[in-house]
C-alpha cells in the first residue's frame, strides 16, 4: 500500500484530503519539485532543495521546513514506499485562505505540503547501445515569462505535451521568437560538429538539475560545450538532439517533426555523455536493479 505525506503525517493516498479553498486548487498558487531516488538514495538532493528554496522565495511562499527536515521527510517517504528506484514529488502551496481573493491571505496562513512517490521507468541512458531514441515536434512556447520558477501552474505545458502525444511524439520542443527555450517538461541540448549546445539559463527556462549535471559532466570530460541561444534552423540541422529531466535523464531525440535527426539513431556524443551520467549516478547511489 503506497503512502503519501500531507501536512505533517504519512497516510494512504485515499486518506489525504485538501480543502477546495486551498490556493493551489483555486489559483495554481504553489510550487513543486521532483527528486529521483535510486536504490533508495536521493540523487542531487541539495541541488533540488536549492531550487525549491528559490521557487518559494520567488513566489513569497513560506518554506515550512529546513533543508535537513526536508531530507528526512523525503527519505522516510521513499523508505515507506519500499525504497528502490522512485521519484519523490513534493508540492508546497500558499495554503487555505478564508475566501477566494487574488491577493495573498493577510495574515498569512500555513502552507500546504503534499508529497508522494512515483515509479521511474528504466532510463535510455542505462543502456546506450540498445536505446531506440524518441520523437519530438516543435511548438510555439505559449507559457508565461517566469519559467525559471517551478510552478504547479502547468496548463500550458500540459496542452503542449498533449499536442506532441497526439502527433505521435513524446516531447514538444518549444520555440520563442525563433529560439529554442526548452521542452514541455525537459531541457534541450543539440550537438553540431562535435560541440554540445544548450540555451543559457534565464527566466525563459527552468534551470534543470539534469541540465546542470550534463553541463558539469561535459566540462569535466573535456567535451566541447557552449551555453548559448539555439535558433530554429540550428535545431533542424543538428547532428544530435537530447532532452533531459530528472526522471528520464538524457533522452536522444531521433526524429524531429517527422524528419530524422542526424542519422536517425542515438548519436555518438549522446552515448558518451549517457555513459558518464550513469557512472556518476552509480558512484553516488550504487548499481540499480532493472525494473
Ligand atoms: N523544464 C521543464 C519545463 C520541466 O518541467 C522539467 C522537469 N521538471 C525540466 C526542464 C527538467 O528539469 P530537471 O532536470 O530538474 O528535472
Amino acid at each position: 500500500m503506497s503512502q503519501v505525506y500531507l501536512n505533517g503525517a504519512f497516510m494512504a493516498p485515499q486518506d489525504a484530503h485538501i480543502s477546495p479553498l486551498d490556493r493551489g486548487f483555486l489559483f495554481a498558487d504553489g510550487i513543486y519539485e521532483v527528486i529521483p531516488a535510486y536504490n533508495g538514495v536521493l540523487f542531487r538532493f541539495d541541488e533540488h532543495l536549492i531550487r525549491l528554496e528559490r521557487s518559494l522565495a520567488e513566489t513569497a511562499i513560506d518554506n515550512p521546513y529546513r533543508r535537513e527536515e526536508w531530507r528526512k521527510l523525503c527519505e522516510e517517504l521513499v523508505a515507506r514506499n519500499g525504497g528502490g528506484n522512485l521519484s519523490v514529488y513534493l508540492q508546497v502551496t500558499r495554503g487555505v485562505a478564508a475566501k477566494r481573493d487574488h491577493a495573498f491571505p493577510n495574515p498569512p496562513v500555513q502552507p500546504t505540503v503534499f508529497m508522494m512517490t512515483g515509479s521511474i521507468a528504466v532510463p535510455a541512458a542505462d543502456s546506450p547501445d540498445t536505446a531506440s531514441g524518441s520523437r519530438a515536434i516543435t511548438l510555439d512556447d505559449i507559457r508565461w515569462a517566469r519559467c525559471d520558477i517551478k510552478s504547479v501552474s502547468l496548463l500550458p505545458n500540459s496542452l503542449l505535451r498533449q499536442q506532441a502525444v497526439e502527433a505521435g511524439a513524446s516531447e514538444a520542443i518549444l520555440l520563442r521568437d525563433g529560439f529554442v527555450t526548452e521542452g514541455s517538461a525537459s531541457n534541450v541540448f543539440i550537438v553540431k560538429n562535435g560541440t554540445v549546445l544548450t540555451p543559457p539559463k534565464s527566466h525563459a527556462i527552468l534551470g534543470g538539475i539534469t541540465r546542470d549535471l550534463v553541463v558539469e559532466l561535459c566540462l569535466r570530460h573535456h567535451i566541447p560545450l557552449e551555453e548559448r541561444e539555439i535558433t530554429e534552423s540550428q535545431l533542424r540541422q543538428a547532428d544530435e538532439i537530447w532532452v533531459t529531466s530528472s526522471t528520464k535523464e538524457i533522452v536522444p531525440v531521433i526524429q524531429l517533426n517527422n524528419s530524422p535527426v542526424g542519422d536517425g539513431v542515438p548519436g555518438p556524443l549522446w552515448k558518451t555523455v549517457a555513459r558518464h551520467y550513469v557512472t556518476f549516478k552509480r558512484r553516488l547511489c550504487g548499481h540499480q536493479d532493472q525494473e
